[in-house]
């Protein structure tokens, strides 16, 4: 998705089905990707607790092409149970300087998508 309002819709219909997200975004050279499961990970708005000012930028062909190889890549694992998903962590590419990055993220107690599943338990 390439705006917040829907990546927000996505993320609280896969905390009510209690399905993966898989998110990735774009923003001219760079990019960044995560995993997110319900009960074990950060969610959408965990990470990303406001969404910014929309606007119109520029993204540069092969970047989408890179992010949604590596959602793709998530989702097989997901499904196979193959290596380590980048689950808690928000892979950060950096197109222009051809360099990746990872930051912990995580979960916010009081997040108004995911912070409700949390109290339940
Ligand atoms: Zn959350």
């Amino acid at each position: 998705m390439d705006n917040f309002p829907t990546r927000y819709l996505l993320n609280r219909a896969a905390i009510e089905k209690n399905i993966p997200l898989f998110h990735g975004a774009v923003y001219g050279f760079d990019g960044q990707v995560t995993t997110i499961i319900l009960g074990k990970t950060a969610c959408l708005r965990c990470i990303f607790p406001q969404a910014p000012q929309p606007e119109t930028f520029p993204v540069i062909g092969v970047t989408p092409g890179v992010i949604g190889l590596i959602q793709a890549r998530e989702v097989i694992k997901y499904i196979t149970g193959i290596g380590e998903l980048l689950a808690g962590r928000l892979m950060i590419w950096d197109g222009v300087d051809s360099k990746l990055e990872e930051v912990a993220v995580e979960r916010n107690p009081d997040c108004r998508d995911c912070g409700g599943y949390w109290r339940d338990r």
